[in-house]
């Protein structure tokens, strides 16, 4: 079989991959001429685990290949999968469909027989119908069936998600495109992954269901870790109490500075659009939103108040950028919010992270960037940490309290424990949990 995937960004190029791996001929087009170049000289435009050594395997055997060009890749492609960028629409929230609907332009302008064209980006409920109707008016005479195949990988673990999934989901509503899609994921078929089917609205929810559940559940954990800070409760306790109970689950009930990311902020705010618009609101959805864009504003008082109630003229080391760890993306991360917060109350803030550093450096250009975590902590009045990266799991207390003005940590994903920060000798500031003074 042969495929083309339009947008080589973190799903695009992750699936394309994976289909290629699967066996599938796969051809990846960008718009974005440098990174279709960087991935023909075997470069990875993205940070994400393991997924060079298998770009450059599926490469050499033929199988995937990179091009600027629609055309060229729509050749004898049984389906085409649009897995382009969705953010939010300036001013209003809803989900931007510009590069969706562009692209379903250009694949009525190329395609020859028939094709199956598959949304795989992340769509309000609606656009695979209006997709149609674009490919119908710009080429009548068009031989194809529109089917929604949202993605769930995640960034950070996206090769393990793609080709080992809890399900996927297909809205295809003809036996001919449900064929085409069976056979494009036959070898998930063969290790017994769940595979629904569903109408086009039905898949197109599906995805926005998921997404803002899980930010549901996170924004659920984060204000129980609140009550628990000011009842003396220790959340990771209560986590694992309520998480045993197979009706909650023991996932995404991890508190800290709120969610973040390219997916789960832009995601709430559009579904919250589309259930406004069909007069049915998600009242707990539009909660949810607020409360999480308020928790990055409290995380940054948190900093100050560890900090003794101010922040001016102090340095503050930051460990972690991104919005988690092992990816290098920025969008929607909480440091975007919480750093630009600190330095407005007057502290220079000086930060590291193993990935994201590039990016973050157009997105916060006024930051004191530094090339290691230590190199961070000197004469700091205070140590913040962000993101879980590993190598921040374990770091050498002694020398951070060595290198440190003031052995202050506040570290708003919890991954050190109160007792051993008391005996290091620190001052230690964290999520939900008795902190030490
Ligand atoms: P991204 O911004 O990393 O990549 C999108 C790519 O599409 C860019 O490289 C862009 O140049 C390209 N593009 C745009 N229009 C094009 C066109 N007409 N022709 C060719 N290329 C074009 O985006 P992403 O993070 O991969 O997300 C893509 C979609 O998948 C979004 O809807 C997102 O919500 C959804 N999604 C993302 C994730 C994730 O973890 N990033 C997970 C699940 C779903």
């Amino acid at each position: 079989m042969r495929i083309a995937m339009i947008g080589t960004g973190y799903v695009g190029l992750v699936s394309g991959t994976c289909f290629s791996e699967f066996g599938i001929e796969v051809v990846c087009v960008d718009k974005d001429a440098a990174k279709i170049d960087m991935l023909k000289g075997g470069e990875i435009p993205i940070y994400e685990p393991g997924l060079d050594a298998l770009v450059a395997s599926n490469v050499k055997a033929g199988r995937l290949s990179f091009t600027t060009d629609l055309a060229e890749a729509m050749k004898g492609a049984q389906a085409v999968f649009i897995a382009v960028g969705t953010p939010s629409r300036r001013g209003d929230g809803h989900a931007d469909l510009s590069y969706v609907y562009g692209a379903a332009r250009e694949i009525a302008e190329t395609m020859s027989g028939y094709t199956v064209v598959v949304t795989k980006s992340t769509v309000p409920v609606g656009t695979g119908r209006e997709v149609a109707r674009i490919i119908k008016e710009t080429r009548p005479d068009a031989d194809f069936d529109v089917c929604s195949n949202p993605e769930f990988l995640r960034e950070g673990s996206a090769i393990n998600d793609f080709m080992r999934p809890d399900r996927v989901v297909i809205g295809a509503e003809s036996e001919r495109a449900q064929e085409v899609m069976r056979q494009l994921y036959r070898v998930l078929y063969l290790i017994e992954t769940p595979i629904v089917f569903t109408s086009l609205e039905s898949s197109e929810l599906i995805k926005y269901a998921a997404n803002t559940f899980l930010a549901t559940k996170i924004t659920f954990i984060n204000e129980i870790a609140d009550l628990c800070e000011k009842v003396g409760a220790d959340v990771h306790d209560v986590s694992r109490g309520i998480g045993l109970d197979g009706r909650i689950g023991k996932k995404f009930l991890h508190p800290g500075p709120g969610y973040g990311g390219s997916c789960f902020p832009k995601d709430t705010v559009a579904l919250v659009k589309t259930a406004q618009d069909s007069g049915s609101p998600l009242r707990i959805v539009e909660t949810v939103v607020d409360i999480n864009d308020k928790r990055k504003k409290a995380m940054a008082d948190k900093i100050i108040a560890a900090c003794g109630g101010s922040v001016a003229g102090k340095t503050i080391a930051v460990l972690g950028l991104t919005f988690k760890p092992n990816t290098d993306d920025m969008r929607d991360a909480a440091s975007l919010s919480i750093l630009p917060a600190l330095k407005a109350a007057g502290a220079t803030v000086r930060a590291y992270d193993p990935e994201g550093m590039d990016e973050a450096k157009k997105l916060m250009p006024d930051l004191d960037y530094r090339d290691d975590a230590y190199a961070t902590l000197e004469g700091a009045d205070a140590l913040v940490i962000l993101t879980e990266w590993n190598q921040f799991r374990s770091l050498d207390l002694g020398r951070v309290k060595s290198l440190l003005k003031a052995p202050v940590m506040v570290d708003l994903r919890n991954i050190y424990e109160p007792a051993e920060m008391a005996r290091a000798g620190f001052a230690y500031s964290c999520v939900g949990r008795p902190s030490v003074a």
